[in-house]
């Protein structure tokens, strides 16, 4: 019998609230740009937060821009972004399973990204595992959308595969579960916490790496 681990060709994986945790994100959404923004226009931080929240918000996270640093570095006049978020590069995070998962599953196949994180994200999120992945692949900087089936169908023909030999994996019930599955990707939900109503659900990367070892 043909088992998931003979069909699966390669590995793809989310990349926040996935390998990385949100730490790096918060900590220049909600901290580096609030602080530069109070320094520049001489208000106390929590004034500062609220009138970003309500200019983020303003945008919404259905437009582009809502996704670039310097877009918000440009109109708030903070100067330029990549310089601050190397700043910030102790505060990426991954999760404990992260690495030795990477290692595991690299030995046995095609390890792939497939990200919603802007490019100028990534650069950092992926510093040190970088070199686990055979390809990187960031909707919103190289595909300008957002995880959408036909977003997953562009990265099958890139990587040249079927979409029945990727397995791919995130934390978002829909853009890494429902649209990749619907293009005939076999997407696997990662809820770390146990809060998802989906019965499916894996709760670590250990999991997918036995489901895809141990078969
Ligand atoms: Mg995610």
């Amino acid at each position: 019998m043909k088992t998931l681990k003979d069909a699966v060709q390669v590995v793809s994986f989310d990349v926040e609230g996935t390998i990385v945790t949100t730490d790096f994100s918060y900590a220049i959404w909600f901290e580096m740009i609030p602080q530069r923004y109070a320094r520049r226009y001489n208000l106390d931080f929590d004034e500062a937060t609220r009138r970003i929240r309500k200019e983020y918000d303003g945008v919404g996270d259905q437009r582009l821009e809502w996704y670039d640093v310097q877009y918000w570095f440009t109109r708030f006049d903070l100067g330029r972004a990549d310089i601050a978020m190397e700043e910030l590069q102790n505060r990426v995070n991954y999760y404990t399973d992260t690495k030795d998962v990477l290692e595991k599953l690299g030995k046995r196949y095609k390890l792939s990204v497939a990200s919603g994180s802007p490019r100028p994200f990534l650069k950092h999120l992926l510093r040190d595992i970088e070199h686990n992945f055979s390809s990187v692949f960031s909707s919103t900087s190289d595909f300008k959308k957002v995880k959408t089936a036909d977003f997953y169908r562009e990265i099958c023909s890139r990587l040249g595969v079927e979409a029945g030999q990727i397995v791919h994996i995130g934390d978002n019930m829909q853009f890494d579960f429902l649209e990749p599955a619907s293009v005939g990707i076999q997407a696997f939900h990662l809820d770390r916490e146990g809060k998802s109503k989906n019965p499916a659900a894996l709760h670590s990367l250990t999991q997918l790496a036995d489901l895809l070892d141990g078969c």
